[in-house]
C-alpha cells in the first residue's frame, strides 16, 4: 500500500530577551497551510525550508507515497511567539491532524528546536506530543536545528531525532532526505530506540563551528563511530541555543538505534568527549578599538561580524557601535550591511537614488531600548530595491528571501546597506543585489554571527574573519545576561560545574 505521510514544520529560534514573535512574522518568512506547501515546494526557488525540498526529494525517489500537507510555520529568529499567536498556530495542526486521523501512515516535521512561547518553554515538544495524542503510535521523524534546546519529551515522541551538522547550516536538505529514508526503514516495520545525554556546556555561540574546533571534533567522531557500527541509525550532537534561557539548555547528543543499548553507549561515549573539551567552548572576541585599527591598517581586506547583533538569534540587526566608530575614524572602501530600518528604508525610496539627505537610524526605537541606539550621518541614495532576493551561497542558496524595500545609502566611505524585513546578513546578494561589489571593498561588516561564513567564504577565509565584541542581544559574552531557567552552575560561566 502506498503510505500516505503528514507533515507539518514550525521552525524558529527565540532569544529570551528579544521583542515577542507575532504571526506576522512567520507570514513574512514562510507560512503555508495544506496543498499550498507543496506547490510553494514545486517552485524553481521556494521560501519553504530547504529540509522540505530534500525530504520530499527523498521520498520521491524512494517509492510511491502520498504526502498529506498540514501546515508549516517558520520566521526569523526572534523572541519568544506571542502565546495567543502560538495556541492559534496550535489550533490549526489540531485540526489538520484530527482530519488525518486513521489515514496517515507517518509523519515528517520540520522542526527547530530553540522556539519558545512566551508561556511554554518548550513548544516543539508541544506540537510533537500533539502530534502522538492525535495520530498515536505511527512512525513520526523530525528534523532539527543544530541549535536545539532539546528537551526530553522531544526526544521520547519522535522515533529518530535527525539534527543538522553543519554550522553554517548547509546540510538542511540532506537532513531531509535522511528523515526520509529512516521514514521508509520505520514504514518498513523497523523500530528504533533513542539514547539522549545532556551536558552542563552552554557554549558562547561563536564557539560551536563545525569546521573546527571542539564542536567539530565530537561531531566528526560521531560520524567516524556510527558508520563502523550498522545498529546506529542517527548521531545528533546539538550545540543548543544559549539567549533560549529554558532549563533545558546545555550541548546534547541524541543518538538513534535499532538497539538500545548500542543508541545509549555511544550517546554516553560522545557526552565524554564533549566533557573532556569544556575547557574549550569559550569566544575570542575583538574589542572594538582593534576591530577598527585593523579596519584602517589590515593589508589584506576584512570580515567583521557584529556577532552581538545578529538577527538570526534574534539581534535586532541595528545596533550603530561599529558603524559610529568606522565612520568616525573615517574608514574607506567600506560595506555594512544589512541594517534593519523600515523608516529610513522608505525615507530613502521616497527620495529617490541620488538623493542627499541626513540619515537618522533608528528614529522610531524605544528610548530606553539599551542597544538599538539612534545614530545620524549625511548620506546619499546610491541605489535602491524591492528586496526580493534569492540566495547565492550558503544557508539561503536558492530560496527566496524577502529583505522588504532595500537601500544602498553611502555614508562618507562606507556604503550602508538598509532593509525593511529584519534578517541575518548570511548571503553576499544581500549586498550584491544592490549593485555593490563586495571584491573590492576592504572591510565588509555583517550582521551575522556566523552563516556568513558560508555565503561570503568566496571572498574571506577563516583567518580574514574578525569576531568584534559589541554590546547586544546575541553577544558571546554569556556572563552580561540576566538569565531565569538555564541551569545552574553551568560551563563556561560557573567554573565549579561538575558532570555527571
Ligand atoms: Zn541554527
Amino acid at each position: 500500500m502506498t503510505p500516505r505521510i503528514a507533515i507539518l514544520g514550525f521552525s524558529i529560534e527565540c532569544n529570551r530577551f528579544a521583542p515577542a514573535a507575532r504571526r506576522a512574522d512567520f507570514d513574512q518568512r514562510c507560512y503555508l497551510e495544506g496543498q499550498a506547501i507543496l506547490e510553494e515546494a514545486a517552485k524553481p526557488a521556494p521560501r519553504a525550508p530547504a529540509e522540505l525540498t530534500g525530504f520530499l526529494e527523498g521520498m520521491n525517489a524512494t517509492g510511491p507515497w502520498t504526502p498529506l500537507p498540514v501546515m508549516i510555520a517558520t520566521a526569523e529568529p526572534n523572541g519568544p511567539v506571542e502565546q495567543a499567536d502560538f495556541d492559534a498556530m496550535m489550533a490549526v495542526w489540531r485540526a489538520g491532524l484530527t482530519a488525518l486521523k486513521g489515514k496517515a501512515d507517518g509523519v515528517y516535521s520540520i522542526m527547530h528546536g530553540a522556539g519558545l512561547a512566551t508561556a511554554d518553554h518548550d513548544p516543539e515538544g508541544t506540537l510533537q506530543a500533539l502530534v502522538r495524542e492525535i495520530l498515536g503510535d505511527i512512525p513520526f521523524v523530525c528534523s532539527y536545528d543544530l541549535h536545539a534546546n532539546v528537551s526530553e519529551r522531544m526526544v521520547a515522541t519522535v522515533d529518530a531525532f535527525v539534527g543538522y551538522r553543519t554550522n553554517p547550516h548547509l546540510d538542511m536538505r540532506e537532513r531531509g532526505a535522511e528523515c526520509a529514508a529512516l521514514l521508509r526503514r520505520l514504514l518498513a516495520g523497523e523500530r528504533f530506540h533513542r539514547a539522549h545525554r545532556r551536558l552542563p556546556i552552554v557554549s558562547p555561540q561563536t564557539a560551536l563551528l563545525t569546521a573546527q574546533g571542539p564542536y567539530a571534533e565530537v561531531i566528526d567522531l560521531g560520524q567516524d563511530l556510527a558508520a563502523q557500527d550498522p545498529r546506529i541509525a542517527n548521531v545528533s550532537v546539538m550545540g543548543g541555543f544559549s539567549y533560549g534561557d529554558t532549563p533545558f539548555n546545555g550541548l546534547s547528543v541524541i543518538v538513534t538505534a535499532t538497539e538500545r543499548d548500542a543508541a545509549e553507549a555511544l550517546a554516553q561515549r560522545l557526552a565524554e568527549a564533549a566533557w573532556d573539551r569544556r575547557g574549550r567552548f569559550v569566544a575570542k572576541l575583538t574589542s572594538l578599538p582593534d576591530a577598527v585599527r585593523l579596519a584602517k591598517e589590515s593589508p589584506v581586506p576584512l570580515a567583521f561580524a557584529d556577532v552581538a547583533d545578529n538577527p538570526g538569534g534574534g539581534g535586532r540587526g541595528n545596533t550603530m557601535w561599529i558603524l559610529e566608530a568606522f565612520h568616525a575614524a573615517g574608514i574607506q572602501d567600506a560595506i555594512i550591511g544589512i541594517i534593519a530600518d523600515a523608516p529610513l528604508a522608505a525615507e530613502a525610496h521616497a527620495k529617490g537614488v541620488g538623493a542627499r539627505f541626513t540619515a537618522h537610524f533608528n528614529r522610531a526605537v524605544a528610548a530606553d531600548d539599551p542597544f538599538s541606539k539612534p545614530f545620524a550621518a549625511e548620506a546619499e541614495v546610491k541605489a535602491l530595491s524591492d528586496g526580493v532576493v534569492v540566495g547565492r551561497r550558503g544557508i539561503y542558496a536558492g530560496r527566496t528571501v524577502r529583505l522588504g524595500r532595500t537601500a544602498w545609502l553611502q555614508i562618507g566611505g562606507i556604503a550602508v546597506v538598509v532593509i525593511e524585513a529584519r534578517t541575518q546578513c548570511a548571503d553576499p546578494v544581500f549586498l550584491e543585489h544592490l549593485g555593490l561589489d563586495i571584491g573590492r571593498a576592504r572591510a565588509v561588516v555583517v550582521k551575522s554571527r556566523g552563516h556568513f561564513r558560508g555565503g561570503f567564504d568566496e571572498f574571506f577565509k577563516h583567518e580574514q574573519i574578525v569576531e568584534v565584541d559589541c554590546p547586544g542581544l546575541t553577544s558571546p559574552n554569556l556572563a552580561s545576561f540576566a538569565w531565569k531557567h538555564l541551569p545552574r552552575p553551568v560551563l563556561p560561566m560557573d567554573k565549579e560545574t561538575t558532570w555527571p
